[in-house]
């Protein structure tokens, strides 16, 4: 009888990334492929995205591609889905992951930046969930996870961020609806509240990065959490032992929202 090591494994299955060229996307990506399965790296940025491909491929011997796509263009998720089917042969998962971090005080930030946060992090959700839904809904089912934050939780200080809180609360609501409505047509969704993670979007970031102090003092670890910390959990999400979890989100942050 297989141990629950093995019963996790994600040999045969496939999936996609999106927002995989680097950062969390790229650290779930490396872990879906040492589990065993072949995977799609998706991100505007095509030529990290080959580079993290072939990185992956070289440490792991699975098949890995990468695919450019905007997730904010219905025409080119649309596009992205069906090359993901037609490369690897099918779509058993996905981690819809893409996102981005616009700061400015409410009073004046544009209806162009809101637009542009709201569109990443949550329209990109809508049209990534829903094409990949699409066609696990008539091919026996599938997993969706979504990257919420632990912005969608608590208002992060000092740093105004509106736009990105509202994005990632909706994350968490449109994650529990299509759970809801897909309950019993074998496609779950779930989604991973990260706390403050050590990427590119925060560690390169010059608004950001002078606060990392800062986030540490309120921090019960006093640290960043790294993007591996959040690995396994997807790992769980995209495979058969989390059969009865759907709708859930998985808040990951050191116990920075506890209190
Ligand atoms: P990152 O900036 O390091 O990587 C994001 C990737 O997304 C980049 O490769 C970028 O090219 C890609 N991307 C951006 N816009 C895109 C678009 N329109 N279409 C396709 N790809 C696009 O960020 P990260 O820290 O790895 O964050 C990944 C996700 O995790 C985001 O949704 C972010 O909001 C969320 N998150 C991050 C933290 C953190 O502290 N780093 C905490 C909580 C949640």
């Amino acid at each position: 009888m297989a141990g629950i090591i093995e019963k996790m494994r994600l040999d045969g299955k496939k999936g996609f990334v999106t927002g995989a060229a680097r950062g969390i996307g790229k650290c779930t990506a490396t872990a879906f492929a040492e589990a065993g399965a072949d995977i799609a790296i998706v991100d505007l940025d095509l030529e990290n995205a080959q580079k993290t491909a072939e990185e992956i491929a070289d440490l792991t011997g699975q098949k890995v591609v990468s695919i450019q796509c905007d997730v904010t263009n219905e025409i080119q998720v649309n596009e992205m889905v069906e090359s993901v089917v037609g490369q690897l042969g099918g779509l058993d998962f996905c981690h819809a992951n893409a996102g981005i971090c616009i700061n400015a005080p409410a009073e004046k930030m544009t209806f162009t930046q809101w637009k542009k946060n709201l569109s990443v992090n949550l329209d990109s959700i809508f049209l990534t969930d829903t094409v990949a839904g699409r066609y696990m809904l008539s091919h026996g089912g599938g997993s969706i996870i979504n990257t919420a934050s632990m912005s969608a939780h608590i208002v992060n200080v000092p740093q105004p961020q509106c736009a990105y809180n509202a994005s990632k609360a909706g994350v968490i609501q449109l994650t529990k609806s299509l759970a809801v409505e897909w309950a019993k047509r074998g496609v779950r969704v779930n989604c991973i509240s990260p706390g403050y993670i050590g990427t590119d979007l925060t560690l390169s970031s010059p608004t950001l990065q002078p606060l990392i102090a800062q986030w540490n003092d309120m921090a019960p670890m006093g640290r960043l959490g790294k993007p591996e910390e959040l690995e396994s959990v997807c790992v769980y999400l995209a495979g058969d032992t989390s059969t009865f979890t759907t709708g859930s989100d998985f808040c990951i942050d050191g116990a920075f929202t506890c209190f």
